[in-house]
């Protein structure tokens, strides 16, 4: 069996925490297994919960929109989420719930091992980085994570509420997406 095979295997196997008990599906990843650059958020949403892929609601649209702007595809990126179960009511996942997911996603990191992450929201920021910087003030700069460059950025939820940030995260990704071309 594959490291792969097993990471699935675990993760659709998974009761660790008390999201396993609402779940439909176990949200693991989209994309590329092989792309230089990594895209993570917080969560799986109604509509990922129901089709096992992360970012495939109305905000997972707008995140395809920004990379396919930018000439980058499903091939070129890696998708997935701190979390791999919905959280009812699409609340933010808890510390316990987090802490109980993120061997997953250090194995996803360790297995893709692209050239460059990008978080997307707060919650990504804080569970994978342990920053408490807020979004606003951390998007657009460089931080590391196991010696990995990392770009922070908005969550394509936050877009949908308020436009003027569209902009911002555009500019993070091409930064992110430069940098994983060098
Ligand atoms: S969220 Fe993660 S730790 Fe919790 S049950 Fe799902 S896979 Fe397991």
């Amino acid at each position: 069996m594959s490291d792969w095979d097993l990471l699935e295997k675990e993760c659709y196997e998974c009761v660790k925490c008390k999201l396993h008990q609402t779940r439909k599906n176990v949200v693991i990843e989209r994309g590329n297994r092989e792309a230089d650059l990594m895209l993570i958020g917080e969560a799986p949403g109604a509509n990922e919960d129901e089709l096992g892929k992360p970012f495939v609601g109305q905000a997972g649209k707008l995140l395809d929109m920004a990379l396919y702007s930018m000439g980058i595809y499903e091939k070129d990126v890696y998708i997935c989420n701190i979390v791999k179960c919905r959280p009812p009511n699409n609340q933010n996942p808890t510390e316990e719930e987090a802490a109980s997911c993120i061997s997953y996603l250090e194995r996803q990191i360790s297995l893709v091992n692209p050239k460059v992450i990008v978080l997307l929201g707060s919650v990504a920021l804080k569970y994978l980085i342990r920053s408490e910087l807020s979004i606003t003030k951390a998007r657009g700069t460089w931080l590391a994570y196991n010696k990995i460059d990392v770009m922070p950025t908005f969550h394509p939820a936050a877009l949908l509420r308020d436009e003027s940030k569209k902009t911002m995260m555009w500019k993070d990704i091409k930064k992110a997406w430069i940098r994983a071309q060098e």
